[in-house]
């Protein structure tokens, strides 16, 4: 009896379930702690390139943990060194900005702070897209890493990045010397909370995983004048509105329908007035695509569409639309094939394959993608963790359309179970990257 109760821990340890549940439970440990900064980073949002308090905070922590921390990188970015011997360098980044959102989630702890976007709107303020949990995720996974030192070899780069929602903090920090100044990383990894998975699930995305986002303005100018004498004007907003419809088409007529592709008008804004026909209209537009060859064929086309409706009208060529794409666009991200195929694998197995799927790509925008561009050669992956409470989940049959996503005044994400999963995840994910050789 004595003898096959030590046959069988001794089984237990060779496997890897002794290690997977010891750091669970080490976790499990952490997670009080973790809760409280959680709900402290909630109820104390800041914008994009405004973060101030977050980073502090942070590196305080870091500097316990015995990181060499070095703070204002890339304006308001964090990032923290830990040299533990020969081996890769590993990249870990969380973003760390909130939205101007006015939340309504009726949580406890919801923010009630007001801010003022860089554009100088004043606006409440919201850590609607969950970056709150990213940060926390990023503490966890740098805690358990400080303290089990002596089983991975390497060195870990762990940053907290600015601006995330305005697609400038990753550029920010590697303009700032990112890859120059501190070690330059072998392997980039990132989280987002997913309001697409219910709570705990897993969800990594193989090739391209997010997409490439322009931002794009169109100046319709027309010749204005009385409403009750068209025959006098230049009417901008039935141009305008003709420019809508045909840009419909790019997608639908001018593109592949095996190349994903997004033309969307979401502001349109002209006149004052019933009988006063406006000088000019303003559009705003979102492009989405993945790949440079697409991106340029929905460019090109919306500059031809919007000129040749113009031209159609009869404006004069002086009074031509202005077409102008904003600098700088959001590129897409691609999940290296290596990288996410080994993530795959791991998360399989570790959490088992009921929690762990294969993510489809979304037409949603990271700058998380910017690291890899900056150097194609090494290896890099962003996954997704659900965030969706399983009641709710199960209320919506899975159906996200019925569930609010993030952005959303209403994001809600189950915290604790985002946050002790993707500290699990990104644990055993470092200790993979950075295993003794
Ligand atoms: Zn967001
Ligand atoms: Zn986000």
């Amino acid at each position: 009896m004595k003898l096959k109760l030590a046959i069988g821990i001794g089984a237990l340890m060779a496997s890897n379930t002794a290690p997977a549940a010891a750091l669970s439970d080490a976790i499990r440990a952490d997670m009080p702690q973790l809760m409280t900064l959680y709900r402290d980073l909630h109820a104390n949002p800041e914008l994009s390139m405004q973060e101030v308090r977050t980073p502090a905070k942070l590196a305080s922590e870091m500097r316990k943990l015995g990181f060499d921390v070095t703070e204002h990188v890339g304006k308001t970015g964090v990032v923290a060194v830990m040299k533990n011997g020969p081996g890769p360098v590993l990249l870990i980044r969380a973003d760390m900005d909130a939205l101007p959102v006015k939340e309504q989630t009726g949580l406890p702890f919801a923010s009630k702070v007001v801010g003022k976007t860089l554009d100088g709107v004043e606006s409440p303020v919201m850590h609607a897209c969950g970056h709150d949990t990213h940060i926390t995720t990023w503490l966890g996974t740098a805690r358990r890493l400080a303290t089990t030192r002596d089983q991975w070899s390497g060195t870990l780069v762990m940053i907290l990045q600015p601006g995330e929602e305005l697609g400038l903090g990753a550029k920010a920090m590697l303009d700032d010397g990112l890859y120059t100044r501190f070690p330059k990383p072998d392997v980039l990894l990132a989280f987002h909370d997913s309001a697409s998975l219910p709570a705990g699930a897993i969800g990594v995305t193989r090739g391209y995983a997010l997409a490439n986002v322009d931002s794009v303005d169109i100046d319709v100018k027309g010749v204005g004048g009385h409403g009750a004498y068209p025959q006098t004007t230049r009417d901008p907003i039935v141009l305008a509105s003709r420019i809508v419809v045909a840009l419909q088409t790019l997608v639908s007529r001018e593109n592949s329908p095996f190349d994903p592709a997004v033309v969307t008008v979401g502001s349109f804004q002209g006149g004052t007035k019933h009988n006063i026909i406006p000088d000019d209209v303003k559009l705003q537009l979102t492009v989405r695509s993945y790949t440079p060859e697409v991106r340029k064929k929905l460019l090109d086309g919306i500059a031809r569409v919007t000129r040749g409706e113009a031209i159609a009208a009869g404006i004069p060529e002086d009074r031509m639309p202005v077409v102008k794409v904003r600098e700088p666009y959001t590129p897409s991200t691609y999940n290296t094939d290596k990288l996410s195929a080994r993530l795959l694998e791991l998360f399989g197995s570790h959490f088992g394959s009921d929690r762990v799927v294969e993510a489809k790509a979304v037409m949603g925008g990271e700058d998380f993608s910017q690291y890899w561009l900056a150097d194609k050669t090494k290896e890099a992956t962003i996954f997704w963790v659900g965030g969706v409470p399983k009641a709710k989940w199960e209320a919506a049959g899975g159906d996200e359309t019925k569930l609010p996503s993030l952005h959303s005044p209403f994001w809600a994400p189950e915290a604790e179970t985002v946050i002790s999963t993707a500290t699990e995840a990104m644990t055993i994910a470092a200790l993979d990257v950075l295993k003794k050789s």
